[in-house]
């Protein structure tokens, strides 16, 4: 059976989404409910903005569920590589307790919480193709030293011998594409398994650039935007929204936007990936509200 994807042109209704795909089930009254989301590199404009996203804390709260905005550290050095900074930039960018109705806390990982709502911005990605929602547990959700264990292919790399990358907790971008993908797969199956199935998903397909919000720029869209999706299942989501975007008229005009975009990429790896580890199915079923 093909899992259900449910969708909304109406950026307006998430309320109603989250509803229809009964997101409601993975809270429980007097649970912390972590609200995984990418708060923006400052200077990029193409992140969720909190007006857009915070009908969820209502939604949350309405359930007895206790929310809290989160993202992990990043291993590049930007402003949000230190829990410091990382919480001034979801400030600045609008995430704070009087706007929103939720406090933002910085994990070291994957989030202290019994369950977790992840919303995502979706948007190409120079190394996975597009970034989607398996992304933004696998590599969101992993600490600085996890990132730099996902970018990083140490046997296959000549420095080797010498390398102190790891014990200084240096960027590494030596892992390629499929070993990249492959890395976030398998720490997207243990953040997933760590809350034990209390796991939703909700992606925007708004502002799609060509590159991830961790670039203090954005390209500018590549298609109109096009809505919400919500689903358990973050592999048919993944697989919705790219299908979603590479069936619509842009400025890219490929059947492939994001092969187009990035040739020597092949994003189905992590969907592929995900299927075999059990995280979901590529086939799914969308329904409209
Ligand atoms: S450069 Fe990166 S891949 Fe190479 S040994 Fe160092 S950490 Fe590993």
């Amino acid at each position: 059976m093909a899992a259900k994807v449910f969708f909304t042109k109406e950026l307006n209704n998430l309320a109603a989404l989250f509803d229809a795909a009964q997101t409601g089930k993975i809270i429980k009254a007097g649970e912390l409910v972590a609200l995984k989301i990418h708060f923006g590199e400052p200077g990029n404009q193409a992140y969720l903005k909190p007006d857009r996203v915070k009908p969820l804390v209502k939604k949350v709260k309405a359930l007895g569920g206790k929310p809290f905005w989160t993202d992990a550290n990043t291993l590049y050095h930007g402003k949000r590589s230190d829990t410091k900074t990382h919480l001034m930039t979801a400030h600045n960018h609008g995430y704070t307790l009087n706007r929103t109705g939720a406090e933002v806390v910085i994990s070291s990982g994957a989030p202290d919480a019994a369950a977790m709502l992840v919303i995502t911005h979706f948007k190409g990605h120079e190394l996975t193709g597009f970034g989607g929602a398996l992304k933004n547990v696998g590599m969101g959700c992993a600490s600085r030293a996890e990132k730099l264990e996902q970018h990083s292919d140490c046997d296959h790399c000549p420095a080797k011998p010498t390398c102190k990358k790891k014990e200084k907790l240096e960027a590494c971008w030596v892992g390629s594409s499929q070993v990249v993908q492959k890395n976030i797969i398998d720490h997207a199956v243990r953040v997933i398994r760590h809350f034990g199935g209390k796991t939703a998903f909700i992606s925007f397909i708004t502002d799609v650039s060509e590159n991830c919000d961790c670039y203090a720029f954005n390209s500018e869209p590549i298609v109109p935007d096009l809505g919400i999706l919500a689903s358990c299942d973050p592999i048919a989501l993944d697989q919705a929204c790219v299908d979603m975007v590479n069936n619509t008229a842009g400025r890219i005009k490929a059947t492939d936007k994001f092969k187009a975009l990035y040739p020597k990429v092949d994003w189905n790896i992590q969907l592929q990936y995900g299927a075999e580890l059990g995280l979901g199915q590529r086939k799914y079923e969308l329904s409209e509200i």
